[in-house]
């Protein structure tokens, strides 16, 4: 029989035993993990004031690519949410500013000066450099986050690393999880599971239709 066991867990990274299922479902569940789990990412950014160095698209890259505290159970992805709207609603966007005000020393911009509208929803860190400072320098953004996937872009991808690792028993194998810190790593696999289990569900829809037809 089939099975999926916990070997080892900490904050960040989870190991699992899948014994008994077949390579191309553990590899699809691995990939899954890795870009197939959605999570929050600022995708869009308003610039208000950029005085920094930085072009206003390098701050917008720096900014989308800092890991963000997702809560899967409060929030719909853009495309699955009811408000059908382009800009988005509060179950579908979150708004986070950052605003550096007037500097009259060289700083660093820490992810910390990030504040969300959504207490759940913000950096996984308070220390992530965004941008340098000189004196005068100022950086004042807007910018809206919302769930995606990794296989869209790279930003929202669930896990730094997803690796399937074989074992010396016949149909055994070892995958290991490490979070962005955006989900726990046993969040990530139960959505992935999820999400192969609704993927395989689709394709045997699919198969039938052909049949019947
Ligand atoms: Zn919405």
């Amino acid at each position: 029989m089939s099975s999926l066991e916990v070997i080892s867990k900490n904050e960040n990274t989870m190991s699992v035993k899948l014994k008994d299922i077949p390579l191309q479902y553990s590899n699809a569940l691995r990939r899954l993990c890795l870009n197939g789990v959605p999570v929050f990412a600022i995708d869009t950014v308003d610039i208000i004031e950029n005085s920094s160095v930085l072009p206003d698209e390098g701050l917008a890259h720096r900014l989308g690519l800092v890991p963000i505290k997702t809560d899967l159970t409060r929030f719909n992805e853009p495309e699955k949410c009811e408000c059908h709207s382009e800009s988005g609603c509060s179950n579908c966007r979150v708004m986070l500013v950052l605003d550096s005000g007037d500097t009259d020393v060289t700083k660093a911009v820490l992810s910390d000066e990030l504040t969300s509208e959504d207490d759940s929803v913000k950096p996984v860190s308070d220390k992530i450099p965004i941008v340098q400072l000189a004196p005068g320098q100022r950086v004042k953004v807007e910018c809206y986050a919302r769930l995606g996937r990794g296989r869209e872009h790279a930003k929202w991808n669930a896990s730094n690393i997803a690796t399937l690792v074989e074992t010396d028993k016949d149909n055994e194998r070892i995958l290991t999880v490490e979070s962005t810190g955006a989900l726990n790593p046993e969040d990530i696999i139960l959505a992935g599971v999820e999400e192969l289990r609704n993927r395989m569900g689709e394709f045997k829809d699919v198969l039938e239709q052909l049949k019947a037809d």
